[in-house]
């Protein structure tokens, strides 16, 4: 289209792919001394158990604390590295951190869960198993059992025989696999009978509206179903109110996350809200660290 209409099209969208590989090439540039010298680190939301109104884990989520733009989420840097050789090095810094976290929590006694979302590339590569294999060490079984691993729905649908060995491989390492996003990636109901996944997400764009939306609504119903009759557990992410929490519990979602209860905070920040947290003051949020 840009070039049916002439030579101004041309010119802006050569000046509009210009600045993106620019942003591109300068997050691959930087993103390696960014990983060496700890400016990545992992921020923590809280999963909470719906229906038996307790904590259940966290979810890590990557952020770039970045010497010139303060915090940067995930969309600044993530897409940009993807299918780089990046991919695999800070796919397994998360990975690594979660199990160290998770050991932490063991020495403590807390029987937290702790989910980690994976990089397409890395999760389809060829190294994955051995990289998770590694990163799990000699760690015990109740520590393996507490990791969640969560890919993408489209991920998984992506080249079916190689992700469904993929899954195969880190359930025999011991841990859980959730599908991420679920509901934005058109898989077949044959294609989810067979993922071996104890997990699925509800993507937040179902979940945040869902009361003023009555597709959305109809839509988190169906997947409530769907993982019932499947028996897989049953997350909603993006729960914003108590209202959405409480047509959730109705419908029979299990599990739930959102700045309903905390938005993704440092660990210590995280713990801090363990702590304190009671079903009865669980909207308490606390302060934001919110990335741009
Ligand atoms: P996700 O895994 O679906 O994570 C949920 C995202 O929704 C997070 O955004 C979280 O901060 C945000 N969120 C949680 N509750 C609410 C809510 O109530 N309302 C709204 N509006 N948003 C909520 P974040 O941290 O920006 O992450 C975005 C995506 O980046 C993640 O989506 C995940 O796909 C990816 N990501 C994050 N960390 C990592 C990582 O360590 N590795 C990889 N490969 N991907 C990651
Ligand atoms: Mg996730
Ligand atoms: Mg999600
Ligand atoms: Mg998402």
């Amino acid at each position: 289209a840009a070039k049916e209409s002439g030579k101004n099209s041309y010119t802006l969208f050569d000046l509009d792919s210009h600045f993106s590989r620019k942003q591109r090439v300068k997050v691959i540039e930087q993103i390696g001394d960014a990983l060496s010298s700890g400016q990545l680190e992992l921020h923590y939301q809280p999963k909470i158990h719906l229906t038996q109104r307790r904590l259940e884990g966290f979810e890590a989520l990557i952020r770039w604390n970045h010497p010139d733009k303060g915090l940067l989420g995930p969309v600044h840097f993530l897409d940009h590295i993807e299918y780089t050789e990046y991919a695999r090095s800070v796919g397994n810094f998360v990975i690594r951190e979660a199990i160290e976290r998770l050991r932490e929590f063991a020495e403590k006694r807390l029987p937290y869960t702790l989910s980690v979302n994976l990089s397409p590339s890395h999760f389809l590569g060829p190294d994955f198993r051995d990289d998770l294999a590694s990163a799990l060490g000699d760690a015990p079984r109740d520590i393996r059992s507490r990791l969640i691993l969560e890919v993408l729905e489209t991920t998984a649908l992506d080249d079916t025989d190689k992700v469904l060995d993929n899954l195969r491989a880190c359930r025999e390492l011991g841990v859980d696999i959730s599908l991420d996003d679920f509901g934005t990636g058109y898989s077949s109901l044959d294609l989810f009978r067979r993922l071996p996944a104890q997990e699925i997400k509800i993507d937040k764009s179902f979940v945040m509206d869902m009361l003023d939306n009555n597709d959305n609504s109809m839509i988190v119903s169906a997947i409530v179903s769907l993982s019932q009759s499947f028996q897989r557990r049953l997350v909603a992410e993006g729960i914003e109110s108590a209202a959405v929490e409480a047509k959730l519990i109705e419908l029979g979602c299990q599990l739930g996350q959102g700045f309903f209860y905390s938005r993704p905070v440092p660990l210590e920040n995280a713990l801090e809200w363990a702590e304190n947290f009671t079903w009865n003051n669980r909207s308490n949020s606390l302060e934001p660290f919110t990335p741009i």
